[in-house]
């Protein structure tokens, strides 16, 4: 593939100081699709710098919110406009299904068009103090902001955490997945294009240990936005606890589908179904344990049976229902939970293997794959495994539904379907889950807060909520006490005033 395979550094394209570059492979056979450079730390300290000058760059400091808006605004046309080319190589990069690449490209033009207005409503407030005082507060940006980003919605989750950034007038460094750099570069491109400054958004190629590794822990960086797994979720937390630094963290999950007796049976189904397979189960939101009523069980499970075997797959530019998994690692990782499924003693219903189709055998792909008979405890019900497999678990009362919801350490989203609206809210209050859906899943756009509960992470994104990570709180406090000055002058004494800390 004909793409820049430099680094985007302070508003231009350089080769990585080593020279050196990797190649990244389409999923959907194996074979290398493009060469990208590879940063080492040097580079990292050098994007980090060019961040950190265009901080004070008043073609930036000084740009004004409404211009900083336009600007974002302009990238979002861009990506409109690009929005064929960006969702084909998003397809061929990380293997999802062209609609499903089309969507993301649209999506992550609407982070920068949501973002873009509030730049200028970033409003301080005044608070009322006893005495005579005037107090009010500024929303500052934090500085240099580090965003390190996962390989299954490349383009889309840069966005989410660069635009509100950019809103609120800071400068970013961004590592995408070693498996898809390819839009964060053209990001790039399109940022300089639309009127971005120099150094205000940066994009480093490079692998975790290294370049994600020195951005995480360089001193210059003033907050970190992650998105990835709990492992190195852990390691981001640490590395930034030396500097002092916050971080936003989105991690894993392993969300329940809550399906009552009463549900809407096809709209159910059909929920349950894209909640699983969407991106080939490869989102940390995914629905991938469907907790069932004991009563409907046989006939649910029987109709979504049927609706996994008729389900396409296929490489992403033929717009299957399923594309190949990202990489070697992931196929395998998903082959070894199937293994440990079938040893745990779950009943294997559909799929749990590599296509038998010649056409597919290149690439990484597996078939949409039901487990029934699950407990609870299995590690199938327990662990995240990123790929089309759904664990399923029945329930006898509300009660139970719950407890098996809840058992287990993360708490990313979680959907419940029914058409009775108190069991619906009596769920949604007790859910550990940073979202709830009712009658829906993955619903809600840029605008609903985003996180999770317990080990998925911390921290909100998406929403207004965002900006909270991406601005500081300076409050001023004035005297204006003319009596107190008008007294000190004419030498009454004083009474001092205590201390709040
Ligand atoms: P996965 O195992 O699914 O690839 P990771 O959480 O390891 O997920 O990767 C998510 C992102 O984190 C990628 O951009 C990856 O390069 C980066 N990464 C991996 N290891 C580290 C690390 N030690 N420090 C910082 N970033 C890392």
């Amino acid at each position: 593939m004909d793409l820049r395979n430099q680094l985007f550094i302070g508003g231009s394209w350089r080769p990585s100081s080593s020279g050196e570059t990797f190649t990244t492979i389409n999923p959907a056979d194996r074979e290398t699709l493009a060469t990208v450079a590879r940063a080492r730390e040097q580079d990292v300290d050098v994007a980090v710098a060019a961040a950190r000058a265009a901080l004070s760059d008043p073609r930036w400091s000084q740009i004004g919110p409404p211009e900083r808006g336009r600007v974002l605004n302009r990238i979002a046309g861009l990506l409109r406009e690009r929005k064929e080319e960006l969702a084909r190589i998003e397809s061929l990069d990380c293997g999802k299904p062209l609609n499903q690449a089309r969507n993301d490209i649209e999506v992550s033009a609407r982070y920068f068009e949501f973002y873009s207005g509030v730049a200028d409503k970033l409003y301080g407030k005044t608070i009322p103090l006893a005495g005579q005082y005037l107090n009010y507060t500024l929303l500052e940006p934090i500085g240099v902001t580090a965003h390190i980003t996962p390989w299954n919605f490349p383009l889309q989750i840069a966005c989410r955490g660069i635009a509100p950034a950019l809103a609120a007038g800071n400068t970013v460094v961004h590592k995408p997945a070693e498996q898809t750099p390819l839009t964060a570069l053209l990001l790039g491109e399109i940022s300089l294009e639309a009127g971005l400054p120099a150094g205000v958004l940066n994009v480093v190629t490079g692998f975790g240990n290294d370049a994600g590794a020195r951005l995480t822990s360089h001193p210059h960086v003033n907050h970190i936005t992650f998105t990835g797994s709990v492992e190195t979720g852990r390691l981001v937390m640490k590395a930034a606890a030396e500097n002092i630094v916050p971080v936003t963290l989105e991690l894993g999950g392993k969300s329940p589908n809550i399906v009552l007796a009463d549900a809407e049976f096809p709209s159910a189904l059909k929920g349950v179904s894209t909640a699983v397979f969407a991106n080939a189960g490869q989102i940390c939101s995914a629905g991938t344990r469907l907790v069932v009523d004991s009563k409907l069980h046989k006939d649910f499970v029987q109709q979504l049976q049927k609706h996994a075997r008729s389900l396409r797959i296929g490489p992403g530019l033929e717009n299957p229902d399923l594309g190949p998994l990202i990489s070697e690692e992931q196929h395998q990782r998903v082959q070894e939970y199937i293994k440990i499924g079938k040893q745990e003693g779950a009943r294997l219903l559909t799929g749990g293997k590599v296509p038998d189709d010649p056409r597919l055998r290149q690439g990484l792909f597996m078939e949409p794959t039901l487990f029934d008979e699950v407990t609870p405890q299995m590690r199938i019900a327990q662990e995240e495994i990123f790929g089309p497999v759904l664990a399923i678990l029945t329930f006898r009362d509300l009660e139970e539904a719950l407890e098996i919801a809840n058992g287990v350490s993360y708490g990313l989203v979680a959907g419940i379907w029914t058409r009775d609206i108190k069991k619906a809210h009596w769920l949604a209050a007790r859910l550990q889950a940073g979202q709830v859906f009712i009658n829906e899943y993955f619903a809600g756009g840029v605008e609903t807060p985003f996180g999770g509960y317990k080990k998925s992470g911390f921290g909100r994104e998406k929403g207004l909520e965002a900006l909270v990570h991406y601005t500081q709180v300076k409050n001023v406090c004035v005297n204006i006490d003319l009596q107190a000055d008008l007294e000190t002058q004419q030498g009454k004494p004083q009474t001092q005033s205590g201390v709040t800390l």
